[in-house]
């Protein structure tokens, strides 16, 4: 049995990454292979199993984790395994690429450092996938009723997978030639390598789960057509409006939105295109914004050889710990380096500027981009403040700006009567029902721009409101309402 006092006598230990100049040299995951293992156990121990487990309640799945650490402590991994996989579709997506809410929200996160529960969970689901224990789980039963789901990303997949393991005949409807939304084409193969994504649809597709690729709802099938088809549908479509940056140039050769970039690159690494549409080789580069999306131009354009790549942040950096404002258990707003941007200090890539406000795109004489201008961002209203102007050289400007709700409707909005918020998201009732009879919408389409974690517990629940359309009952869990938010003060 292992030691239940380990939180006084083991220190928090990461697992390894790979030495950085060695993951500049290729695309494969940035973690040392069997890196985890070794160290899981002992850290898994350090959770002190408390009474009332905050981790527990900040991980919109309500992922059991004081159970399955304490099983893997005790070196339980199968039983480990059905813990985890009794609330989570898709741990090795969240195991790799969460946030983390659960570990700002950790006991031990109060005066010290938290148990690595992202890490306990990875190491559970490679194990559970090593060991033959995550096997495709048909239904015992067909309902014989047909359910759509529009859109394959982690919300829609989680959706369809529960429906269908429910006993409902499924199929996933996307526009892209593959599934995966944005796991697919827009992370980038060093955070999550594919094989990964491809290794869970086979499991679905084995489940019973039918995919029509290269389909998009409302422009190639009438959305109406659809709907009138099956028995529900759920729209599970993403919120990938670009938002946009209307300066001075914007519109010159040279300046794109990240996601398309990130999207070539992502093809490339498929097979698809022998080099993508636009690289960074060479090029001096600037990358404006300062997330997730920002993070992993930067990473992509360091493995394409840039030149140069500056980060413009418009926000203050953060600081090292918490502010006051921002009290355990909340995940707080706190300065982090991500593996790009340790990447990018061991290439000596070029400078992440904060409180940096873009104010134009400068051409040079062939009329293609040559320069950012940029300021220093005023506090207040992130205004440009007078005498900071300067610009940098730039023949490459990749905007990571976030997204502002679903795409311009193509069709399946106006077909289906959907109506939409003063956020441009799509509207629906705490359980996920639009005023379309049977229509239900998961996923970022309905909550915004937002988190792996958070689309696949929309998409669970988003199943279990379906199940109880069409039963009257349902015994599928619903980890969240649709008006559900991270805990924030
Ligand atoms: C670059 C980047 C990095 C990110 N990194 C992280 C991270 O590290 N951790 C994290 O938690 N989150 C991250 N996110 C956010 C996360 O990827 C999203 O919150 C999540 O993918 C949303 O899932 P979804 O299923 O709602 O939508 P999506 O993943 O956007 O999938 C929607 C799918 O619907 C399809 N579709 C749209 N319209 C139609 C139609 N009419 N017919 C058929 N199909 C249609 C689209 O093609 C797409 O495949 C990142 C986002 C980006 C852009
Ligand atoms: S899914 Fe995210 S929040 Fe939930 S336990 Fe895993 S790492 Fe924590």
């Amino acid at each position: 049995m292992a030691d239940r006092m380990a939180f006084l006598t083991t220190a928090r230990a990461e697992r390894e990454r790979r030495d950085a100049q060695e993951r500049l040299g290729d695309w494969r995951e940035v973690y040392r292979p069997g890196a985890l293992l070794p160290v899981v156990g002992g850290q898994a121990g350090r959770c002190m199993d408390c009474g009332l487990p905050f981790c527990h309640s900040a991980c919109p799945l309500g992922n059991l984790v004081p159970e399955w650490n304490r099983l893997v402590a005790d070196a339980d991994w199968r039983a480990a395994a059905a813990r985890l996989l009794a609330t989570n579709n898709f741990p090795e997506f969240t195991g790799r690429l969460c946030p983390a809410p659960c570990e700002s929200a950790c006991v031990l996160a109060i005066d010290g450092a938290a148990v690595t529960i992202k890490n306990v969970e990875l190491a559970i689901t490679d194990r559970a996938w090593e060991q033959g224990w995550d096997l495709p789980q048909p239904p015992e039963r067909a309902d014989g009723r047909r359910v759509a789901v529009v859109g394959s990303g982690p919300a829609g997949l989680a959706a369809a997978q529960q429906l269908t393991r429910a006993g409902y005949a499924t199929t996933v409807y996307e526009r892209a030639d593959r599934p995966g939304g944005l796991l697919r084409y827009g992370i980038p193969p060093f955070r999550l390598e594919k094989h990964r994504l491809d290794r869970r649809l086979d499991q679905m597709r084995a489940e019973g789960t039918a995919f029509r690729t290269g389909v998009c709802v409302g422009r190639d099938v009438a959305a109406g057509e659809l709907r009138a088809g099956c028995d529900a549908l759920v729209v599970a479509v993403g919120a990938a409006a670009c938002r946009e940056l209307p300066v001075p140039g914007r519109g010159l050769s040279g300046v794109h939105q990240a996601i398309d970039y990130l999207t070539w690159a992502n093809r490339v690494d498929e097979g698809d295109l022998a080099a993508p549409s636009v690289s960074a080789e060479g090029r001096h580069v600037v990358i404006v914004g300062g997330g997730d999306t920002a993070a992993d131009c930067l990473g992509t354009a360091l493995r394409q050889g840039a030149a140069s790549v500056t980060q413009l942040d418009i926000n203050p950096r953060p600081p090292a710990g918490r502010a006051p404002g921002q009290p355990w258990p909340v995940h707080p707003k706190v300065y982090r380096e991500t593996t790009s941007h340790e990447e990018a200090g061991a290439a000596e890539a070029g400078p992440r500027v904060f409180a940096a406000t873009t104010v134009g795109f400068q051409p040079g004489p062939d009329g293609r981009l040559a320069a950012v201008g940029f300021a220093e961002a005023e506090p207040a209203d992130r205004s440009p403040r007078a005498g900071t102007e300067r610009s940098i050289p730039a023949e490459l400007v990749l905007l990571a700006l976030g997204f502002t709700g679903p795409e311009p409707d193509q069709g399946l909005i106006t077909q289906l009567g959907l109506a939409t918020g003063p956020d441009g998201a799509l509207a629906r009732d705490d359980g996920f029902a639009t005023d379309a009879p049977g229509v239900f919408v998961a996923g970022d389409a309905g909550r915004g721009q937002s988190l792996i974690v958070w689309a696949i517990a929309e998409g669970r629940a988003a199943a279990a409101a379906v199940d109880r359309y069409l039963r009257g009952d349902t015994e599928l869990p619903a980890p969240i309402g649709a008006s559900a938010r991270a805990l924030t003060l």
